[in-house]
This record gives structure tokens, C-alpha cells and sequence, in this order.
């Protein structure tokens, strides 16, 4: 279980920038995680898209975006919850698709990293609206240790 705690230092793209957790302040996290802008928003094509990597527990409030979401998974274990759904448990390869203005949130699992490609359609319609935290309690714990198997994380 240790071995898939521990963050590739680059998968596909840079890590990027901590954002939580003892870096730069950020109340829309629990936990640390770090960005990296791989395409800047702009006027042409208002799709920006970000690397974003969690740790072990990390995880985003609770949010909406006016213009949806595309999430492209590329490595470890997370979840992504729509509001009143069940929580999805994602792995490299997952596509997740947030309709605009669902209030949703996604990160780690409790005991692996976890790592994605956000891509935000539509930026014009506006930014994230960002809500409460994930409380402990709705946190959950799914079959934990199952993915130690997981790629890029032998040594
Ligand atoms: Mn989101």
C-alpha cells in the first residue's frame, strides 16, 4: 500500500505548483495537491485545461462549473461524486464528464495518489463556483490497497 502513496515526480506532464496543504493558500482543498496550466484559457477557444495531481486524501470542496468539466484520468485512485450519486472510483484511463452547473467533487483515495487532466468547456459562461468541504464522513474508503498493482510505481 505504501509503494502507491508515493507521487511520480512526472507522469505525462509537470507536476506544476502545490496549491494546498502548506503551499499557496487555497481554501478549495483538502489536503495537498498540485497544478500545472497546460493550456491557458483565452478568447479563441475558452478551453483551458490543467494537470492537476492529489495526494494520498487529497480532494476538492464540493464545486459547480457553469461550462462543465472533462476529466481525463492518467493515473493512481480517486473519486469523482456528482451530488446524490454514488461515488465513482477512477483509475489511469477514466473519462468523466460534469455536466455544466452539477455540483460535484473529486481527488484521492485515502491511501493512493491520484492524477488527472481537467479540461473547463465553455469558460466564457464563467469560473467555478466553489462550496463547502467533502466532510470526513462523506469521505469514503473503497477497497483499500487494491491498486498497489498500478503502473509507475515500482521501484
Ligand atoms: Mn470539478
Amino acid at each position: 500500500m505504501a509503494i502507491s502513496k508515493r507521487i511520480p515526480e512526472r507522469l505525462i506532464f509537470p507536476k506544476g505548483e502545490k496549491i494546498s496543504g502548506g503551499g499557496i493558500a487555497n481554501d478549495h482543498f483538502t489536503g495537498t495537491a498540485w497544478l500545472q496550466v497546460l493550456v491557458p484559457d483565452d478568447m479563441t477557444f475558452h478551453c483551458p485545461a490543467f494537470n492537476v495531481t492529489f495526494e494520498p486524501g487529497a480532494r476538492n470542496n464540493w464545486h459547480k462549473h457553469p461550462g462543465g468539466q472533462i476529466l481525463l484520468v492518467t493515473g493512481g485512485r480517486g473519486y469523482s461524486q456528482d451530488e446524490g450519486r454514488k461515488v465513482q472510483v477512477l483509475h489511469k484511463g477514466d473519462i468523466v464528464k460534469v455536466a455544466p452547473g452539477a455540483k460535484h467533487w473529486h481527488g484521492a483515495a485515502p491511501d493512493s495518489w491520484f492524477s488527472l487532466i481537467a479540461i473547463m468547456p465553455n469558460s466564457q459562461k464563467g469560473d467555478a463556483e466553489w462550496l463547502e468541504p467533502v466532510a470526513d464522513e462523506e469521505y469514503p474508503v473503497i477497497n483499500p490497497g487494491a491498486d498497489a498493482r498500478s503502473e509507475g510505481e515500482h521501484t
